[in-house]
């Protein structure tokens, strides 16, 4: 049997639920209250009948029968009936903490957010801050109460403790009696998700360490002589350690983990390869020139304040050539992204017009100009093939409806790769780390036609999305298809996501042949117009 708290809780529950979905006021506050009030109680639960309830101080008739309900079935009728109609994240977000019903209510119908991991990437879309009653300041602090929220749950995204581990190390190295150290497991390997942070140490003597972090980090120790054995042995999956015929190492002392790999005849593997998905193919062909953070020549999705963006695009573009590319590509939502304030026909010219100015100034550095256009339900485009002639390229993507099977999915991308103006498929599953999954695609369907029509797949750089999976990116490459690593950047320091996006791609042992935005300025223009 529940008491008095848990019973608090359930009222407290059916009193939001009710006014998510507009229900009658009073009956609102009226539970409202009985769960404050019964939360100060001290019933024994085999009181909870509706004559004992009775006589308890603001607790009327209605309520004392929906108390001994709960009491007993651990539920009610009415919470039941709420709980169904409403999707299982939208609950979630109700524990948010800042954000009452009312609020919950908004963001669901108004910005389609269904869950905490939605809430959090809208947050960093910049999408709360024109909502009614919303703010900057209600903005980042929800943000923060989610980050808060999913780091408790064990997991957290590789970008949120990247630099922390690298402080961790430099801290580490300062203590006499450490001779070498290194990060290993995950987030050696640039895992996407990690739940700890692992790290060698050889050293004279085992120590223990205070660490603030979100998740656990667990000291590993070694000597100095083993330290490489060690290193390769704890950065590797169990698979990749029997392919690799690890247990044949007789003797353990080593110079460095090259070393390693070549006592056991095999070729290098780095760090990011050793999950043990890839090594016949890294085997039978080694990747000749992986794609490195340098070689990226520009910058193809992003938003500035012309949709929801937080810079102009005078800033974006003039901070991707201080950051040294050689190009810039705006893609702004398009009009059916309401929420996003998308942009309808006449802005777009008002949009290319600037760009025809900025260009001036900025050259030989260019902007190029698109769009990221969504993708309807039917799989149409949301502007005309005149309006998307006008771009110098597309991003097209879906924003809304995810709710769909593998196979409406998977026409409803196909029928956009197929459309002749598509360039670029942006963040082809939609799906958001540890916030929702994607919606279910059939990949190999995807790469296919992406391959029969040219159109080079995304790798969404946003540390939340990483999106392509890099597991696919060897079967694109296989199929000749081109992968564009965009940070889908709102705001100028969205750039530096291509870092995340690079780590991956690399997982993914993607190539600069084969990475569109290595090209030059003049070989992707040559290519757009190709195209067109
Ligand atoms: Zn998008
Ligand atoms: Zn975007």
């Amino acid at each position: 049997m529940l008491d008095c708290y848990d019973i608090a809780e359930k009222l407290q529950l059916t009193s939001k639920l009710m006014e998510l979905h507009d229900g009658n006021a009073f009956k609102i506050k009226a539970l409202a209250n009985g769960a404050f009030r019964l939360s100060k109680m001290h019933i024994a639960p085999e009181d909870f009948t509706e004559e004992k309830l009775a006589l308890q101080e603001g607790v009327g008739k209605s309520l004392s029968k929906t108390i001994v309900e709960i009491a007993h079935k651990g539920t009610s009728a009415e919470l039941d009936g709420l709980i169904e109609k409403t999707p299982a994240g939208v609950i979630e977000m109700l524990s948010v903490k800042g954000i009452g019903p009312k609020k919950v209510k908004q963001l669901w119908h108004e910005l389609q957010v269904e869950s905490p991991g939605e809430l959090l990437y809208a947050c960093y879309e910049n999408r709360l801050v024109d909502l009614k009653g919303f703010g900057q300041k209600t903005q980042q602090s929800i943000k923060q109460s989610i980050e808060f929220m999913q780091s408790a749950s064990g997991k957290v995204h590789y970008a949120a403790v990247e630099e922390l581990a690298d402080n961790f190390l430099e801290e580490l190295k300062e203590l006499q009696y450490v001779s070498n150290i290194s990060l290993t497991g995950d987030i050696y390997r640039k895992c996407e998700t990690l739940s700890s942070i692992d790290i060698l140490v050889a050293a004279d003597e085992v120590f223990e360490n205070e660490f603030k972090s979100p998740i656990p980090v667990n000291l590993i120790f070694t000597t100095d002589e083993e330290f490489y054995y060690e290193l390769v042995k704890t950065s590797s999956t169990k698979e990749h350690l029997e392919y690799i015929n690890f247990a044949s190492l007789t003797d353990h002392s080593f110079g460095s983990e090259e070393e390693v790999y070549e006592s056991l005849k095999q070729p290098y593997f780095i760090a990011e390869w050793r999950d043990g998905l890839f090594d016949k193919e890294i085997h039978a062909h080694y990747p000749t020139h992986l794609i490195e953070e340098k070689d990226l020549k520009g910058i193809l999705h992003n938003h500035s304040t012309y949709s929801d963006g937080a810079n102009t695009l005078a800033e974006m573009a003039g901070y991707c050539k201080e950051l040294g590319y050689e190009y810039f590509g705006i893609a702004d939502h398009s009009k059916s992204a309401v929420y996003a304030n998308g942009l309808k026909e006449d802005r777009i010219l008002l949009q290319h017009k600037e760009i025809d100015e900025l260009n001036k100034k900025l050259a030989p550095f260019k902007i190029l100009k698109g769009t990221e256009c969504d993708i309807l339900y039917d799989g149409s485009l949301d502007y005309s093939n005149e309006v998307l002639a006008t771009f110098d390229y597309v991003v097209t993507s879906i924003h809304q409806h995810f709710k769909m099977d593998e196979d409406k999915a998977s026409e409803r991308l196909i029928k956009a790769i197929e459309n002749p103006y598509t360039t670029i498929l942006g963040h082809p599953t939609g799906r958001l780390l540890l916030g929702r999954p994607g919606y279910p695609v059939n990949h190999k369907k995807i790469i296919d036609a992406c391959a029969a029509n040219n159109v080079v797949i995304e790798l969404n750089a946003h540390p939340y999305r990483l999106d392509i999976d890099w597991r696919w990116i060897p079967y694109c490459m296989e199929k000749g298809v081109k992968i564009s690593i965009n940070p889908d950047a709102h705001e100028k320091q969205g750039f530096h996501d291509m870092h995340f996006g690079t780590c991956v791609a690399r997982k993914g042992l993607l190539t600069k042949d084969f990475c569109f935005n290595a090209l030059s300025l003049e070989e992707i223009e040559n290519l757009l117009k190709l195209k067109k």
